[in-house]
Order: C-alpha cells, then structure tokens, then sequence
C-alpha cells in the first residue's frame, strides 16, 4: 500500500493524483487528510499485518504533519519507505533544512522531494520508484529472486547465502517445513537439502561456490588467456580498476574468491560516497560498477581464490584455485581486508544462527523486535547499529574504547546519540554468549568495573576490524607489521630495486606488481580512496608499459570458454 498524507488539500490532492495515475494497478493507494488519521490508519494496518511500501507526508498548513507523521509510520511499519515532501525552494527555509537533515541522521526518513507538479513530473516518479526499489530490495521481493531452502539457519544454508551475497545476487532463505519451503520444494522435487533455485528455473542440491559462480553466469576459464592486466580482488578497488583499465584498452581479467564488491556488499548503507545523497547499499554499488567494467569489456573469474604469485620472463603468473595459471603483463593486488574473529567457542558455534560476521544488511528484517548487539567501535559497527535500529526493539553497541569518537566519524556518532533505541556500553567486552540453536545470551564484561553481566540477546553483528588477505603472497612483495602491502616510497628496499626506473607510486617491492585500497599500508579504508586509487593505478599502467616500449593489448577481450 502507499500512503500520501497531507493536511492542504491541494497538496495532498496532487500526490493522491500522481500516486494513483501509476501505479494503481499495483499498489493500493490512500490520502489521508490529517495526521491524527494517519495514526489511526497505521494501527490499524499494524494490527490487520497490511504492509505497506510507502508513505510521503507533506509538511502542511498546519505544520503537524510531516516528520511526526514519519516518525510514527517508523515505528509501526519499519519496512516502509519515508519520504518528506517539501515545497520547491523549502530547501533554502533554515528551520527546514536542520529538520531535514535531523530526521534523517535519526532514520526517520529515507529522504526528501518535492512536491509533484503538473504531470508527467517524472523527477517525482524517479524518486518514488528509487524508494520502492528499496523497499521490494529489504523484503526480497525483486522480479528475479534465488530461492534457497534449507534444514536451518546456520550451516550450509548460510554459507550458500553468503556467497549468494558475494555474487550480488538478491535471494531469499525459507525453512523445509515452512509453508513458503514446502511449495518451493514442491517444484524442486525429492532433493538433498539445501537446494538452490534459479530465476531461470535452475535447481542445484547443496552446491559448492563454484556451482553458483557458474550458474550465476559470473565464472569464467581464463586458463589459455594472457591479460595485460590482472586484478585480484572484486571489491571497490578492483571493480574501479576493472573499468578504467578495460575502457582504456587493456585486456582486463579480474578474480575473487567470492563476487563482486568485497567488503561494500556487507554495507548497508554508504551515505558519504560522491554523488549518492540519499546513500547507496554497497551491494547496489558493486553490481553497478560490475556492470560498467563488463560494459567495457572486463572479463571476471569469481570464486577463484589467488594462491600463489611470480614472475616467468617478461610475464606475472598468478595461480587460481579452480583455473591454474593465468598470465600477465601487470598485477594489481586489491584483495582487501578480511575480519577478526570474536575469539569466543560458543558464538563461532552459532555463526549465522544469530551471530554474524560483517553488516547486517541482509539478516537485519529478521531482527524485528529483537534486542540485538554489535560489537565493534569503528564507522562499520556504528552503520550497522543505526540500520539495525530500524529492525530491532533496542540495538547495543558494545565497544571495548573509552568513546566512540575515537574510532568512528562525527556524523555517525551524532546519529547513534540521536536514535533513541541504540544504546552504547563502552569499555565492555564479549567474553561469552549461546544458545540452544540459536543466539539467546551474551556475556559482557564491564572491563571499567571488572564485572561481568549477562543478558539476552536475539543477534549479534561482529563488526571488529579487520586484517589484510596476504598470507599467500610470495616473500617478495614487501608487507609492513601486520600484513599490509608496501607501495611506492613506503617500500623499505630491504631487496634493491632491480629496475633502471624508478618505482612508482602504488607499486609493490615486485616490479610491474600494483597494490591499491584497503590492502595497502597507509591505506584510508574507504571506498572512495579504493575506487580512486584503482582509476590511478590504470594511470600507472599506461606509464609502465611506456616504459617497457609496449603497447596495450588493443581492444578489450574477453575470456573464451
Ligand atoms: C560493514 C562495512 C561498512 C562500511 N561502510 C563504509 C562507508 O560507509 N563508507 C566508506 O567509504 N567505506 C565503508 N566501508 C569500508 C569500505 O567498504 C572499504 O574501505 C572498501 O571496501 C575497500 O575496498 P577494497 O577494494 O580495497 O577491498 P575489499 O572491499 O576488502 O575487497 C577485496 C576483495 O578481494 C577478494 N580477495 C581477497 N583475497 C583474495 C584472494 N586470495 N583471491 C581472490 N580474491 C581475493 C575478497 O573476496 C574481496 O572481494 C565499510 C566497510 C564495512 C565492512
């Protein structure tokens, strides 16, 4: 259902208008006149299970609609999408503006428009449709699902749909004895649980990673190719490589030992990424940018883990677990970070049955009405916590410093201060937790107090830092103390540079070897620096193959076989 509310009529009969010309067919629309029946609309929505999509609340003559009216269609129908629309020129209004920018660090809405004007006002319906995108997204309501069913939670199933994550592709979990699982098994016939089902009508049993990179269309055989250019890492360093080096010529492969996206894909959020002001899931990114380096011509091999690096000749060969050697002019090592472990026996034990690594986008629906727990006190465990909030009853951030500032950006913190169901336990750590199948309890331990407290929990996010994916470089690439890449001038020369030339900004002690995002010392662990330096290791490519007298490999190709 969307809901339009608005106490000027001509206001209100405008968005009714719009609302209804499309999309009636799909959507049940209401105009309600007021904010008092708004609240009781709502009630009883919540009380009928209606659900509904969407709610745009006009600022009014009265002033009493608008955010309130938001803020209660929050709390009763978190799932909805919340848009305040303003009148043009509004914006400029400083009362306004601060309103604006309040609800939304508090969640209370998803984001501002203006007031339709006389139709077709397509910037209106580009804003809607963006809003109900997000909606259909967090309800896994998208035209082309994958189906997982399983026996559990935990185990297989959660593995399968965590590389389904990694592949960017939207999926949904149901149990076996579950009426949604039993009608989907229905067209699945007798098979070993979990099964995996296909928007193509595709049925894999209990498949391996490799399975669904290849039913996924996304696994490629680069066994007999020479690349100019080989990324390992799909993550934002690599994918913005990826269609820089592609559109400018270079025969482009990249791998991942997952799919596209890397860290991004567990973001459910990224609000400080250039030229995304309503902010934009990492997964949404990361399938964008996918899309545009395929455009160009970049081949990808996913679920194809890099274990070995060295140079043959004039060529770089890396190894790949399923493919064997691949050859290369240059290499560009963009394999990010992975994440610490709690260190506790009992959650490892439930990882996925409550307790989960990495942002909770996809498992934060299934949070509703729980009191749920993040562990961490950088940016990422401060964005889990505020879009857990909007899912849970209360959301506890536990972290081990003495203040938040210390770890995370100012804009978040004022946005867990303002979000009353988000509370901080500082100094405290985890130092147990369990539950029969599933998450129940955690144990903290107040390390200002030396005292140890436990207390139900219904799911915990492990947000807790990361280390560089490095182990399996060869002893040649230069690392700094804890794993991390040397590049450019950080590189210690402990082994003589062999080159007449000078080694240049973003290469490793490995000649024609490049390192850039998360994985490089010094590195700023964001998305935009990874992308940027990606777009200028292409940049030092051209210059590298200057150097060497050679030309690129011409127009892009892709991978046959
Ligand atoms: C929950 C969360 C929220 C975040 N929010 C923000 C935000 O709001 N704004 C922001 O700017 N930044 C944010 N970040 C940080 C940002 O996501 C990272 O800085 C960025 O993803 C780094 O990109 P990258 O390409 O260097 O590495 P990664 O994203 O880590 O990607 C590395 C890729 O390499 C692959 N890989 C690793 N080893 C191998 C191997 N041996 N073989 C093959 N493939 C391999 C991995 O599978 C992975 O896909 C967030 C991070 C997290 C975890």
């Amino acid at each position: 259902m969307l809901v339009a509310v608005d106490d000027d009529a001509v206001a209100l009969g405008d968005l009714e208008r719009e609302l209804r010309d499309r999309y009636e067919r799909h959507y049940r629309v209401e105009a309600l006149p007021s904010a008092d029946e708004a609240y009781a609309r709502f009630e009883e929505l919540a009380v009928s299970g209606e659900e509904i999509a969407l709610v745009l609340s006009g600022r009014g003559l009265s002033g009493a609609v608008g955010i309130p009216v938001l803020e209660a269609a929050r709390r009763l129908h978190p799932q909805a999408k919340r848009g305040l629309v303003i009148a043009w020129g509004d914006w400029g209004k400083p009362a306004i503006g601060e309103a604006i920018f309040e609800s939304m660090a508090r969640g209370l809405i998803d984001h501002y428009m203006l007031r339709p004007s006389s139709p077709p006002d397509e910037a209106f319906h580009q804003e809607v449709s963006a809003l109900l995108l997000g909606w259909a997204e967090a309800r896994r309501s998208l035209p082309y699902m994958v189906h997982i069913v399983g026996e559990s939670w935990s185990g297989r199933a959660y593995e399968l749909r965590k590389a389904l994550v990694s592949c960017a592709l939207p999926h949904s979990f149901c149990l076996a004895d579950s009426d949604e699982g039993r009608v989907l098994l229905g067209t699945a016939g007798d098979s070993q649980l979990p099964v995996v089902i296909f928007p193509n009508g595709r049925i894999l049993t209990d498949p391996s990673n490799a399975e669904i990179a290849l039913a996924a269309g996304s696994a490629v055989n680069p066994a007999r190719i020479d690349y100019d250019l080989l990324i390992i890492g799909a993550g934002p360093a690599g994918l913005s490589a990826a269609v820089y080096g592609a559109s400018e010529g270079f025969s482009t492969l990249v791998v991942d030992e997952g799919g596209v996206g890397g860290q991004a894909t567990s973001s459910s959020m990224i609000r400080n990424y250039l030229g995304f002001p309503r902010g934009v899931s990492g997964r949404r990114l990361a399938q964008r940018a996918y899309d545009q380096a395929w455009i160009f011509g970049a081949n990808f091999a996913f679920m194809q883990v890099a274990t070995g690096l060295r140079r043959e000749g004039d060529r770089l060969v890396v190894t790949l677990s399923d493919s064997g050697d691949v050859h290369a002019r240059a290499v560009l090592l963009t394999m990010g970070a992975t994440y610490r472990r709690v260190g506790v026996a009992e959650l490892e034990a439930l990882n996925g049955a409550g307790v989960f690594y990495g942002g909770p986008t996809s498992e934060a629906p299934a949070m509703a009405g729980r009191d749920v727990f993040v562990l961490g006190g950088a940016n990422s465990a401060g964005q889990a916590a505020i879009y857990l909030a909007r899912y849970a009853k209360t959301v506890t951030l536990v972290v081990r410093a003495d203040s938040l500032a210390a770890g995370m950006s100012h804009y978040l913190v004022r946005e867990i201060v303002l979000t009353p169901n988000v509370s901080v336990r500082l100094r405290t750590e985890i130092v147990g937790g369990g539950g029969a199948g599933a998450l129940d309890h955690l144990v903290l331990r107040d390390n200002a107090h030396g005292t140890q407290e436990t207390v139900e929990a219904g799911g915990l996010f492990l947000m807790i830092g990361a280390h560089p994916s490095t182990d399996w470089l060869p002893p040649e690439i230069e690392r700094d103390e804890r794993g991390f890449v040397r590049t450019g001038q950080n590189v210690t020369d402990v082994d003589p540079w062999p080159l007449a030339r000078n080694r240049m900004f973003l290469e490793t002690s490995m000649p024609a070897v490049f390192a850039a995002g998360d994985i490089r010392h010094g590195s700023v662990k964001r998305v935009a620096s990874a992308v940027g330096e990606g777009s200028v290791a292409i940049q030092l490519l051209h210059d590298l193959f200057a150097a060497d007298r050679r030309q690129p490999g011409g127009r892009p190709r892709r991978a046959s076989g």
